[in-house]
This record gives structure tokens, C-alpha cells and sequence, in this order.
């Protein structure tokens, strides 16, 4: 397996290599049914396929060097989101303790999202990529922010990037950078604008691009509301129940474009 092509990362012409997203102990080591947003918009019909959750879109040395200096930090923040999951049975925002180091899990957050860059040439956020291959580094002026949410159980996985959302009831549209769902965590980026915050606000996500201020390696107690959701469509930012999309609501509030 594995094809030539530029690393979403690094920039280089290299063999490239299947990039678990989210990372694979991190509860992502079954393949499993899912349609990614470029399926949907290309008509490509892989609902029913069990498949790897995870692109080939990184070089080995991204892919392996990234997962070394974030990879146990994430997995470490999703243990205790899955532990947190499995209690909870009301659906209403919760407020958690976590013990974790924040610029790592941001750090792998934009990772995933870079990793999905759907084409080579998408991806021209130089000083982002910068910072996730210089481990230490914290992006101080991010054009993006980062939400959060508990996925819960029962929905379908997401791989969604790049795509405009619109909100008519909200009079709102958005640029989505990225959003990746697997319980026990969604993760939303889109830019960092009035309407994204909007949106996002709406949805009760929880923004976490606050982790960035913190050091490589220094561990905090954070508390965090999050909304829990579920996920169903291929579609970033939309969390209506299958009730929901059966009976076709809100149709008139959720209207979606993609650059794909
Ligand atoms: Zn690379």
C-alpha cells in the first residue's frame, strides 16, 4: 500500500502513508462504516464498505514523528473523554475535569485536520505547519479556532474538510477547516471569524483554541462544558438526530456548499 504524492505536512514528494485519523489508540484500531464529505460530494458510494477511518495524505517520517511528540498526550485526553462517555446519560452539556497537556492535543487536532486536506495544494497555512513540525512551538496567532464535543455512541464516524456552512436561521456562513468525529470526541475547526463563532456557539461546542497558550509538555487541570452530539451525515456542524434528517428538519436551516 501507499502512493507517491506531497506530504500535507511537510511539503515534500514522498511515498505517503495511512494517517489514522484520529490516531489509532485513540480508540480508531477497527475499520468501520463511514462516508467522508469528498464521497458524498463525488458521488462515490462507500457507505458500506468497512474501511481503515484515516487518509494517505502524510509521509512516513510526518506521520511517525508527529504521533511520537502528541500521540500519548491525545490518547491520554481520549481515555478520559471515553471514561466520561460511557457514564453520562443525559444529553445535556456537561462540565469535565481533565488532566492533560493542552498544546498536545491541539497540536494533534491540527494535524488531523491538515492530514485531510483534500488536495495537495489546499493546504497553504505555512506557519501552521511550521509549528506542528517544531514540536515545541506554539501557534500564537491562529487563523483557525478549535471546538470540541462528546460524540456519543450509535452515529457514524466523520472525516469532513473544507467546506462552507450556512446557517439561514442564524444568517451565518462559515469556512469548516475541518471537523473529525469518533466517540469519544468531535472536533471542529473553522475559521476564526464572527459567523464561525456564531455558529459554533449555537451548537454549544466548546472552543478549546486556548490550549495553544500553553507550553510543550506542561500538564493542566482543565474543566470543560461540553455539548454531546450525535452524527449521522457526512456533513460538518450537523448534528440533527436520524428523527431529524428523516422528517427532513430543519431542511430550511442548514444549507451547505463545498469546494471539493
Ligand atoms: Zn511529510
Amino acid at each position: 500500500m501507499g502512493r507517491t504524492g506531497i506530504c500535507r505536512l511537510c511539503g515534500e514528494t514522498r511515498k505517503l502513508t495511512l494517517e489514522h485519523v484520529p490516531p489509532e489508540a485513540a480508540y480508531n484500531d477497527k475499520k468501520v462504516f463511514y462516508e467522508m464529505l469528498s464521497d458524498a460530494v463525488n458521488g462515490r458510494n462507500l457507505r458500506n464498505v468497512p474501511r481503515k477511518l484515516g487518509v494517505t495524505h502524510l509521509c512516513e517520517p510526518c506521520n511517525s514523528t508527529t504521533g511520537g511528540k502528541y500521540g500519548n498526550a491525545f490518547v491520554n485526553w481520549a481515555r478520559q473523554g471515553m471514561e466520561y462517555l460511557d457514564k453520562i446519560v443525559d444529553k445535556k452539556p456537561i462540565n469535565l475535569k481533565f488532566n492533560i497537556e493542552p498544546l498536545k492535543v491541539i497540536k494533534q487536532a491540527y494535524v488531523m485536520c491538515m492530514a485531510l486536506g483534500s488536495s495537495e495544494t489546499v493546504n497553504t497555512d505555512a506557519e501552521l505547519k511550521k509549528v506542528l513540525l517544531n514540536f515545541e512551538e506554539r501557534l500564537l496567532n491562529p487563523k483557525y479556532r478549535v471546538y470540541v464535543y462528546l460524540n456519543s455512541a450509535g452515529g457514524s464516524p466523520r472525516l469532513a474538510s473544507e467546506a462552507a456552512v450556512g446557517r439561514t436561521d442564524l444568517g451565518a456562513t462559515v469556512f469548516v477547516l475541518a471537523e473529525v468525529a469518533l466517540p469519544p470526541f468531535g472536533y471542529v475547526i473553522l475559521k476564526a471569524e464572527y459567523d464561525g463563532d456564531l455558529i459554533a456557539k449555537h451548537q454549544q461546542l466548546c472552543d478549546i483554541s486556548h490550549f495553544s497558550n500553553f507550553q510543550y509538555g506542561e500538564k493542566a487541570e482543565i474543566f470543560l462544558t461540553l455539548p454531546i452530539l450525535e452524527t449521522h451525515e457526512p456533513f460538518p456542524l450537523d448534528y440533527r438526530s436520524k428523527e431529524e434528517i428523516y422528517n427532513r428538519v430543519p431542511e430550511n436551516q442548514f444549507t451547505m456548499g463545498s469546494t471539493l
